[in-house]
């Protein structure tokens, strides 16, 4: 049996559910497909459970924040500004707080809030959404349109498709890279998916004594084949593999690409960003002469979290027991190369399940960025992650999401109004 709707959306994560209330909204006849038995699981665990759905930035600044097919956004952003989404969560009751760098998270610091909310807006809207629906094929129906086949479900017809099925990282969520086959089926090239704002890791041997250790205001810089690539100045983190946190995520989009193209990757932790060499060596000089009938160690201890002492020292080559007054000129100034360059060697990224985010996707040469309309499928819609769009972390991707999803559910209804 095949049923009728004018607009099918498949996948709930948050880019299809923004399609499919905009759809509605606009006079449309929607019925959603997911596969999970809840929608949104992807979207209820953003921002640690507390979503982070939009940044309240300008437009240039958004797109500077999407090094993958920023511009494409162009058209998607003067649709749904970060303005208008607060707006639109304010509507349907949820109030919103803008914390650092823009970060804009509801009041309530709960990321349900924000699935509750869509959720009983789908449901005031009158769309029929369809839980444990696994869309497996998207074929031309008999008479126009299309006819989308689902694992053990009776076959669903539609005047036009919106494709909104995620990327493929946390797969636990859903997100297992499904909408890339169906694109593929439908004659699209997809640009090879791969994690992006993801933990990197390194065999150096030191790399596990310094698990847990947290440096804020650092500056890291990737190293791809011996030349800087890119360098973001913040927080990051040792684990027991290798590096992550806020600056590491963002330098593993391009430090992902590299180790895949088989280049030597370091990362370069300038850890006295604020002093340049000549001051840091002139502050050595001083506080060695000041201390210099005590040990290294007690210097190193001044200038380093605990838990880096050794293992500097150690890289330093340079007997922590020493007295200050035995350290050689050439052994101070080996200090402050390595203090403003204390290098890890990349040998790997994390999984697919630890990833925040994926790079890759369908190619958007082939999307209309005004109306999100596949250039190869008329009246097949594509949003969200599977697009081959991607941002930093700060709620860009989220963002993403929704304006794309607003974008392919109003054009979708507009055609099928017409
Ligand atoms: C841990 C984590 C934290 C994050 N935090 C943030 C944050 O705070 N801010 C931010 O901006 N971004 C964040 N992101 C990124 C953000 O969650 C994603 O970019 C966003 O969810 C993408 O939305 P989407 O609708 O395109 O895809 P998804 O959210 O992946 O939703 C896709 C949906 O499609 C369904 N589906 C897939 N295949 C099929 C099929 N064959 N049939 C039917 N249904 C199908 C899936 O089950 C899923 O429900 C985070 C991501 C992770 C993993």
């Amino acid at each position: 049996m095949t049923t009728k709707n004018t607009v099918c959306v498949i996948g709930a994560g948050p880019s299809g559910m923004m399609a499919a209330i905009t759809a509605a909204r606009c006079g449309a006849s929607v019925v959603v497909l997911e596969k999970k038995r809840r929608p949104g699981m992807k979207l209820r665990i953003t921002g640690k459970g507390r979503c982070n759905f939009t940044n309240a930035c300008d437009k240039s600044v958004f797109i500077e924040n999407v090094p993958g097919n920023g511009r494409f956004l162009h058209s998607a952003l003067a649709a749904l500004s970060p303005e208008s989404l607060i707006s639109f969560f304010e509507e349907l009751g949820v109030r919103s707080v803008v914390e650092r760098g823009g970060r804009v998270f509801p009041a309530s610091g709960l990321s349900n809030e924000i699935v509750s909310a869509l959720m009983l807006e789908l449901q005031r809207c009158g769309v029929d959404l369809r839980l444990g629906w696994k869309v497996t094929s998207l074929s031309a129906g008999e008479h126009g349109g299309f006819r989308i086949s689902s694992v053990n479900r009776p076959d669903t017809g539609c005047d036009c498709a919106v494709l909104a099925t995620g990327g493929i990282t946390y797969p636990q969520t859903g997100s297992t890279g499904d909408g890339y086959a169906l694109l593929k089926a439908a004659g699209h090239r997809i640009v090879d998916p791969r994690p992006s704002l993801v933990p990197l890791h390194s065999d150096a041997p030191w790399i596990p004594r310094l698990q847990g250790l947290s440096l804020r205001n650092v500056n890291a810089a990737l190293t791809v084949d011996g030349e800087r690539v890119e360098e973001q100045f913040g927080e990051m983190l040792f684990t027991d593999a290798g590096l992550s946190g806020p600056i590491i995520l963002t330098l593993s989009r391009a430090a992902v690409r590299s180790i895949d193209e088989g280049k030597r990757v370091w990362v370069s932790i300038d850890l006295k960003p604020a002093l340049d060499k000549e001051t840091l060596d002139e502050r050595l000089v001083r506080d060695l002469a000041e201390w210099s009938r005590k040990s290294v160690k007690a210097v190193l201890t001044g200038a380093l979290p605990r838990l880096l002492v050794r293992v500097f020292a150690e890289r330093w080559a340079v007997d922590v027991d020493r007295r200050c007054a035995q350290v050689t000129r050439d052994e101070r100034k080996r200090m402050v190369d390595l203090l403003k360059d204390f290098t890890v060697p990349i040998s790997g990224y994390g999984a697919l399940e630890e990833a925040v985010v994926t790079q890759g996707g369908v190619d958007v040469r082939e999307i209309d960025p005004t109306s999100m309309e596949s250039r190869l499928v008329k009246g097949l819609y594509v949003c969200g992650e599977v697009l081959d769009v991607d941002g930093y972390t700060g709620g860009f991707n989220l963002h993403i999401a929704f304006a794309t999803g607003f974008v392919a559910g109003r054009s979708a209804a507009l055609r099928v109004s017409t």
